[in-house]
């Protein structure tokens, strides 16, 4: 029987090997047809790890193959305009890694491009998929937390010693804390507000553990067109802090614990005039929900969980931060795409 969605992996990357082939493999009616790294031995490596029938370095050829429908791009940030350009002009559907791009005008390039190949796009970012953002957002919405005042996020933590790679030395990999970690934050605040980011200020710390000049850890503030102000505290080189997110309202406030993070675990508290309750969550594989909503994007013509949109403006957003922490100024974020 043929597969319903052929993927082509474009990347032979970590996150593609600790989540991303689970979660393409857990769908109905997928299969991953072939992955695509710069390495022959790598490629060799990933597929034969993951029982993947075929492997190659030439991208071309693969977007050739009218059979794949779908790639998942994972490679180094540098590399997805190339790659996604390239698989939107083949037809195919595009699910890419975050940050989208390394530029507003890379990114504004993969959406027109994709639209105008009318393919779908979507920007893996994972957290908007999770079950404790999600029931968040509902509550939010509901008006659990009256109008939301104030949020803080807390998503500093340690650098698994196997990604201390290109993350913290490449510049030109779009390498940082901001363009890694705090454009994560954004899309989940812009999720769970609804709303979107007009205005940063950032201070980052660097030299703990880049060596390169990157940034390794920031204290931002982020203001919403809606008035609400967002506390962003992100790092790789915090070993013992926990994650979390807050969002205090007028009339209630909702206290998450371990919630930015790759797994499904977590816990939220709403604390209002009536007293402290503890939100019942069924927590499920964040990657899973996210290759889900991408196939239904796919077959039924719903949103993506991220769109390409919602990674332009997460990534418009962190560029933002990073201009900020290296001029000491407050910055505006660009408007295009904010709805
Ligand atoms: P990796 O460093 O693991 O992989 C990136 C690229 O590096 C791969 O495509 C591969 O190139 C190359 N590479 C991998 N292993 C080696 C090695 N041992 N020696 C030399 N080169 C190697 O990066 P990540 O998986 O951490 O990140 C990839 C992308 O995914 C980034 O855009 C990142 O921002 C994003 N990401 C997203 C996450 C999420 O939760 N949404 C979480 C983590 C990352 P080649 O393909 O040519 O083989």
């Amino acid at each position: 029987m043929t597969a319903d969605i052929r993927w082509a992996l474009i990347g032979a990357s970590t996150i593609a090997d600790e989540w991303m082939v689970d979660a393409i493999h857990s769908q109905p009616g997928a299969e991953i047809a072939t992955v695509v790294s710069g390495s022959a031995q790598r490629a060799h490596e990933f597929a034969t790890k993951h029982g993947i029938a075929a492997h190659s370095t030439d991208l071309d050829a693969v977007l050739a193959d009218p059979s794949i429908s779908a790639v998942y791009i994972s490679s180094t940030n540098e590399k997805h305009l190339p790659q996604a350009l390239a698989a939107a002009k083949a037809g195919k559907h595009v699910l890419c890694e975050k940050p989208l791009a390394l530029t507003e005008s890379e990114a504004a390039q993969i959406i027109d491009a994709c639209a105008s190949h009318k393919v779908r796009l979507g920007t893996n970012h994972h957290l908007r998929c999770a079950a404790t953002h999600r029931k968040m957002r509902e509550l939010i919405r509901e008006g659990a937390v009256g109008t939301p005042l104030f949020v803080r996020v807390f998503h500093a933590v340690s650098l698994p010693p196997h990604l201390r790679g290109w993350r913290i030395e490449q510049p030109d990999a779009g390498g940082g804390v901001m363009l890694d970690i705090s454009v994560h934050d954004i899309d989940t605040l812009r999720f769970l507000l609804d709303d979107e980011p007009v205005e940063v200020s950032a201070m980052a710390s660097s030299g703990t553990m880049s060596s390169a000049g990157l940034a390794d850890g920031v204290m931002a503030i982020v203001r919403f067109r809606g008035g609400a102000l967002a506390q962003l505290h992100d790092a790789f080189t915090v070993p013992f802090a926990s994650t979390g997110l807050e969002v205090h309202g007028t009339s209630g406030s909702l206290i998450a614990t371990d919630v930015m993070t790759q797994r499904p675990i977590g816990e939220i508290t709403l604390r209002t005039a009536s007293g402290t309750q503890s939100i019942d969550i069924e927590h499920r594989n964040l990657y899973r929900t996210g290759v889900a909503d991408f196939h239904r994007a796919i077959t039924e013509g719903q949103s993506p969980a991220a769109t390409g949109i919602d990674g332009y403006r997460s990534l418009v957003a962190a560029l933002s931060l990073v201009q900020s922490a290296e001029t000491g100024r407050h910055v505006t974020v660009p408007s295009r795409f904010a709805q």
